[in-house]
């Protein structure tokens, strides 16, 4: 128990310093973003290339700080009676109009069948933004993008099936250690999110992919 308790205590100072480091390097971030805006505007033309370049490098150090920020608060989540239905709806809209950018499909197929449950719906939002991006990104300019859910053996089970490259069995055994990623400009904790999100809902995250086929993420809420 005591080592336990030592555990917890340690996670707590953990997240309170993720919390203050975020905050203060977010405002230095802010600052050379407007000034780098003013820059540019005294000097247009000839500075466009480099100037793409350093937003989009602190775009992705953005990401990653704001990743590792709900990744390291580990905080408790808030959770209330809600149907999954609900936020894939909600999220719709969001992810449509991403695949369309990248010339991709995405179909939704809903068992009407499936209760609701006591979740947290932010997580839950964060959760399928996490896989349903990973399964677009591995597309590349085609492809489509399926979201569906299921009642699977009495559980309710959400799945996200993309016909990307598919994910060596090597790989496989990576993907959730934090900063593992295959991408130039990947965090590698997107994953690592989903995985503490699904242990909160006491759910499985399996992955069924084939080489050349595609990969498809069942997230398998357990019933109590
Ligand atoms: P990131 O997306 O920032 O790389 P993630 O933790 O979300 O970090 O994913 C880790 C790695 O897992 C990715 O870099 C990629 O190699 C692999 N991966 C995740 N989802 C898929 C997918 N649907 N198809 C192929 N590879 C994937
Ligand atoms: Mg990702």
């Amino acid at each position: 128990l005591r080592n336990e308790l030592a555990h917890v205590e340690r996670l707590g100072v953990v997240g309170q310093m993720a919390a203050s480091i975020t905050h203060e390097v977010r405002n230095p971030m802010a600052v050379v973003r407007g000034f780098l805006q003013l820059l540019r505007e005294k000097s247009p033309g000839s500075l466009d290339h480099y100037y793409h370049i350093v937003m989009d490098e602190l775009d992705r150090a953005n990401s990653i700080i704001n990743d590792f920020l709900s990744l390291a608060q580990n905080h408790a989540s808030e959770k209330e009676e809600v149907h999954l239905h609900h936020i894939i709806k909600e999220l719709t809209p969001l992810l449509l109009a991403d695949a369309n950018m990248r010339g991709q499909t995405i179909e939704v197929k809903l068992n009407e069948d499936i209760p609701s449950k006591f979740i947290d719906p932010k997580e839950i939002k964060q959760l399928i933004l996490n896989l349903a991006r990973n399964g677009m990104e591995a597309m590349g300019n085609k492809g489509t993008l399926i979201i569906s859910t299921a009642l699977d053996e009495g559980n309710v089970r959400l799945s996200i099936s993309d016909s990307g490259p598919g994910i060596s069995l090597e790989t496989q055994n990576k993907l959730f250690e934090p900063f593992f990623t295959t991408k130039s400009e990947g965090t590698g904790l997107g994953l690592s999110l989903c995985q503490g999100i699904a242990e909160r809902h006491h759910a499985t995250i399996r992955i069924d992919s084939e080489e050349g086929i595609g990969t498809t993420f069942h997230v398998i809420f357990m019933n109590q």
